[in-house]
């Protein structure tokens, strides 16, 4: 059997996103910028994807800008509410310890220019509150950005209570949102969102594609020169193709997202109660406000890449933290900013479910990830130290 159980990392693109994406690539290959049929056509074309994806996300098509995926949606997001801040003298902002690296990296690199970063703690239920953005934010703040639900122990953050706080205090709110759309049920203006990043590739879209919303009146800084494409503030021949696969991807998801919400928080739930059985092994994060597919567990005296290895054999796909911190030997951000100790956060294993997994492959995954467990402990000195007392167990 073969399971995919990395859907976090990326997914594998729909049908619908594939023939959509085909019947671009194949007929709709103008440059929307030409002023002939073939190029309006595409023009068209464009436009309705973008008008999809605004109706989606609860904005109007102005305020949508394609980019080339989640990260560069994130980096010009804080560059442009930095430079905001910095014209007025505000050069303070707010975030979480555990956002992914294009936000961290974007923050680092204005810290080295001398914006101050408050990184809220995330040791309290893997999440923030509202109060602690409250009490975070002062007269100089030019930004907050919290992402929408983490990508390695899935918590869902409080969006709209944050949303509306910074609403009230006049400070530009940006979210994360790349493991939220299409996953969760997202509306900019009810929850105070004034600018919100996503990436195709996470909701069976197409790779290399994503966007950023940002509020009409939110002046953007252009990161990509050139042309005068997305209203003169990201340069660059529209990848249209991968749009329109993107555009159809993200409604076809929110379509379905009630339904495969329930079928996916019911395998995760099963998934979460049999790996729960496992001694000395722990759920990182909570069961309250996850993401329906995101099951994140540690086991005490093992190596996750190990783990992730053996299961690979045994035709189980899955990761041991982020893709993009595996090759890098320190253990994960998000889990040593939730509290789980230095030794033993190695031992994380990350399942990430698609609404594609069925209950057989959760069956699977129960039968063989305690045996493999089991034969990782038995080959480790520092487990059988444990074991005979001669050290203490963490978990
Ligand atoms: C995957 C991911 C990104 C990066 O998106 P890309 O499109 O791969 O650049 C950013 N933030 C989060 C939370 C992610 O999961």
């Amino acid at each position: 059997m073969r399971v995919y159980a990395d859907n976090a990392a990326t997914t594998k693109m729909s049908r619908a996103s594939i023939e959509a994406m085909n019947d671009a690539v194949e007929n709709c290959w103008g440059n929307p910028s030409s002023l002939h049929s073939i190029g309006q056509h595409a023009a068209e074309r464009l436009q309705k994807a973008r008008e999809d994806i605004a109706e989606v996300l609860g904005c109007s098509p102005k305020e949508i800008y394609f980019t080339s995926g989640g990260s560069e949606a994130d980096n010009q997001a804080i560059i442009s509410a930095a430079r905001i801040g910095e014209r007025k003298g505000k050069k303070h902002i707010v975030s979480t310890a555990f956002e992914h690296h294009a936000v961290l990296h974007t923050l680092k690199k204005l810290e080295k220019e001398g914006f101050e970063i408050d990184l809220l703690d995330v040791k309290n239920n893997a999440n923030i509150t509202p109060e602690q953005v409250k009490n975070a934010i002062r007269d100089d703040t030019c930004l907050v950005t919290v992402m929408y639900a983490n990508n390695e122990v899935g918590s869902i953050l409080p969006i709209a209570e944050i949303g509306k706080i910074c609403r009230e205090k006049g400070v530009i709110f940006h979210t994360d949102a790349v493991q939220a759309a299409g996953h969760l049920h997202i509306n900019v203006a009810d929850e105070c969102i004034d600018m919100l990043s996503l990436s195709a590739h996470k909701f069976h879209g197409p790779k290399g594609v994503g966007v950023l919303y940002a509020r009409k009146g939110i002046p953007l800084t252009v990161l990509i020169e050139g042309g005068a494409q997305e209203r003169g503030k990201r340069a660059g021949t529209e990848n249209l193709p991968a749009i329109i696969g993107m555009a159809a991807a993200l409604k076809e998801a929110n379509e379905n997202l009630d339904a495969n919400a329930a079928k996916m928080t019911k395998l995760r739930d099963k998934l979460i109660d049999g790996l729960s059985k496992i001694p000395h092994s722990a759920l990182n994060g909570t069961r309250e406000n996850r993401l329906p597919g995101n099951v994140n567990f540690l086991f005490e005296g093992i190596e996750g890449e190990s783990l992730l290895l053996l299961l690979d054999d045994r035709g189980i796909c899955a990761s041991s933290g982020s893709a993009c911190t595996s090759g890098s030997l320190d253990p994960s951000h998000v889990l040593l900013a939730i509290g789980r100790p230095h030794e033993i956060a190695h031992g994380s294993l990350r399942l990430s479910l698609s609404e594609w997994n069925t209950e057989e492959e959760i069956d699977y995954m129960l039968e063989q990830i305690p045996q493999v467990v089991t034969y990782l402990r038995n080959m480790s000195p520092l487990w059988r130290e444990k074991v005979s007392g001669e050290k203490e167990f963490e978990i």
